[in-house]
C-alpha cells in the first residue's frame, strides 16, 4: 500500500445503519426493489426506486386538494416541510418539479471535498439541510453540525432511503411511525405492510382506509408473522413540524413474541384476548368503528419511555373489576383472568399464587355481616391501595376468626401485596381478578346481569374471529 493512498471503503450501495429513520427507509427501498434485504440492493435497484419516488412525489406535489394523491402530499409535508415539493410556493410545472426532485437522488459526483455520510460514514460530497431530512436541526444551528460543513453530508443510498421512508413507515396525514426490532425479518415485514398501505393512501386517500388502524397492530402482526421466540421492538413516532416537531418512543419487552405465541396456541387465552378486543372496540353514533379492538389491544403491549402508558394488566383489571355496564359470564371471567396471569408470567416474570389471600377476602364478602354487595364495593374501592387494602384484610381476617370461621391466610401471606416493593401493584391487580373469579364461582353476583341469549350468541361468534386482525385486510380481499 502506498503511503498516501486513502483507505478503500467497500461501502454497500444501500447500507443498513442503526439510525431508526435511515433504517426504516433502507427496508422500504429493499421492499420496493423486491430484495430480501438492503444489502442485496444494486445500483440499478436504487435507480429504479429513486425514479418511483420522484414520480410519486411529483404526482403528490402537483395534485389538486380534492385528489386522493393529495393525501400523500400531506404525508410528505409532515416529514419534509420545507423541501421543494412541499413548499407552499412550489412550481406547478411538472418538468421543473421533476428535475428538482430527481436532483436530490443524483449519483455522487467525483469532484469536490467529500465528507463522511451522517448515517453510514461513506464519503460523499452532497450536503443536505433539515428541509430534506426529517428530525434534523436547521443549518442555522451551526454548533450541532460537523465543523466547516454547511449541512449534513448524506450519501446517495442514504438519500434515497430518507425519501423512501414514508413507504416503509406507518404514516398518517401528520406523523410517521417506524419500527426498530431485534428481528430484521420483522422489520422487513413491517415495511412490507406499509409499502402496500402507502400505495392505498395514494390511490384512495386516508378517508377510504380504516380510521381505527394503528402502527402498534402492524408491528405486533409483523412480530407474529416471523415467529421469533424473543425480540424487543421500539416504535418511534414523530412529526417533523416547522414549529413543534415531536417524537414519541414506545417499546415492547423481549418476551412479547413468546407471550403472543402462548395466547395464540391456547383456546381459553385466545378467547380472553378476543374478549379484550371486543371490549376495547369503540363506535361512533352511526356504528362506524373509531377505535379498533385489535389495534387498541396491540397498543397495550407497548410501554412509553416516560412510563405514562396504560398496561395490559391495568386494562384487564379495569375490565374485570368495573361495577357497571359490562357483564362477564363465568367462562368470560375465567378466560380474562387467565390472560392476566399469563401476561404476568410471560412478560413480567411473576408467578404469584394469590388464591389463599383472595379466599379471605371472598369469604368476608360472602359471609360477613350485612350485604355482600356493600362489602364488594368496599373492596373494589381499596383493591389497588397498599395501605387501605392492608386495613381491609386485617378487618376481614378479624371478622372471620371472630365469627368462628377459619381464615385461609394470615398477615404474613398478604405482606408482599401491601408492601411498596416493585410489582406489588401488579400483585394487587391479580389478587382482585382472583377474588372476583372466586365470588362468581360461588354465585355471588359481581357484575351486571347477563345479556339475553340472542346477544350472547352474537358475541360468541365475534369471539371466534382471529385475534389481532388488521381491518385494512378487507381491501386485500377486494371489499374496497
Ligand atoms: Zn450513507
Amino acid at each position: 500500500m502506498g503511503p498516501v493512498s486513502a483507505p478503500v471503503v467497500a461501502s454497500a450501495v444501500l447500507p443498513l445503519t442503526s439510525h431508526p429513520l435511515q433504517r426504516a427507509g433502507a427496508w422500504a427501498v429493499a421492499v420496493l426493489a423486491g430484495r430480501e434485504s438492503p444489502g442485496e440492493v444494486t445500483v440499478a435497484d436504487l435507480d429504479a426506486v429513486a425514479a418511483r419516488v420522484v414520480d410519486d412525489v411529483c404526482a403528490a406535489a402537483l395534485a389538486g386538494k380534492d385528489e386522493a394523491v393529495y393525501d400523500w402530499w400531506k404525508v410528505l409535508f409532515a416529514l419534509y416541510p420545507n423541501s421543494k415539493p412541499t413548499h407552499s410556493k412550489r412550481t406547478r410545472d411538472r418538468a421543473v418539479m421533476e428535475e428538482a426532485v430527481a436532483a436530490l437522488f443524483a449519483p455522487d459526483g467525483a469532484d469536490g471535498a467529500a465528507h463522511p455520510c451522517t448515517f453510514c460514514g461513506a464519503p460523499t460530497p452532497v450536503v443536505w439541510t433539515k428541509s430534506n431530512l426529517p428530525m434534523f436541526d436547521t443549518s442555522k444551528a451551526l454548533n450541532t453540525l460537523p465543523p466547516g460543513v454547511p449541512g449534513w453530508p448524506v450519501c446517495r443510498g442514504c438519500r434515497v432511503a430518507v425519501w423512501a421512508l414514508p413507504y416503509g413507515a406507518w404514516v398518517t396525514a401528520g406523523s410517521a411511525s417506524v419500527l426498530s426490532c431485534e428481528s430484521e425479518r420483522a422489520e422487513r415485514a413491517f415495511a412490507e405492510r406499509n409499502v402496500l398501505r402507502a400505495r392505498r393512501v395514494m390511490q384512495l386517500g386516508f378517508g377510504k382506509l380504516s380510521a381505527a388502524a394503528r402502527p402498534e397492530l402492524v408491528a405486533v402482526r409483523a412480530l407474529l408473522a416471523v415467529r421469533e421466540e424473543l425480540s424487543a421492538t421500539t416504535l418511534w413516532t414523530f412529526k417533523n413540524d416547522n414549529q413543534e416537531p415531536w417524537l414519541r418512543v414506545t417499546s415492547t419487552r423481549r418476551a412479547l413474541p413468546r407471550f403472543l405465541a402462548v395466547v395464540q396456541g391456547n383456546a381459553p387465552l385466545r378467547r380472553g384476548w378476543r374478549l379484550l378486543e371486543v371490549a376495547l372496540t369503540r363506535r361512533d353514533k352511526d356504528g362506524v368503528v373509531v377505535a379498533g379492538g385489535a389495534a387498541e389491544a396491540a397498543r397495550l403491549l407497548f410501554e412509553a419511555e416516560d412510563g405514562r402508558s396504560r398496561s395490559l394488566l391495568w386494562q384487564l383489571h379495569h375490565l374485570l373489576t368495573q361495577d357497571a355496564g359490562r357483564s362477564w359470564g363465568a367462562r368470560d371471567r375465567a378466560d380474562l383472568t387467565r390472560l392476566a396471569f399469563t401476561y404476568a408470567k410471560e412478560i413480567l416474570g411473576m408467578e404469584p399464587d394469590p388464591t389463599p389471600v383472595a379466599t379471605v377476602i371472598a369469604d368476608w364478602i360472602q359471609h360477613g355481616s350485612g350485604n355482600p354487595r356493600g362489602r364488594l364495593a368496599e373492596y373494589r374501592n381499596v383493591a389497588l391501595s397498599d395501605y387501605k387494602l392492608g386495613a381491609l384484610l386485617t378487618q376481614a381476617h378479624f371478622r372471620l376468626v371472630f365469627d368462628g370461621r377459619s381464615a385461609a391466610a394470615g398477615p404474613d401471606d398478604w405482606a408482599p401485596l401491601i408492601s411498596q416493593r416493585p410489582r406489588a401493584w401488579e400483585q394487587r391487580m391479580l389478587l382482585a381478578a382472583r377474588v372476583l373469579e372466586l365470588l362468581q364461582q360461588r354465585g355471588v353476583a359481581v357484575n351486571a346481569p347477563p345479556a339475553d341469549e340472542v346477544e350472547r350468541d352474537r358475541e360468541e361468534r365475534l369471539l371466534e374471529q382471529p385475534m389481532l386482525r388488521d381491518e385494512d385486510d378487507d381491501y386485500d380481499m377486494g371489499a374496497a
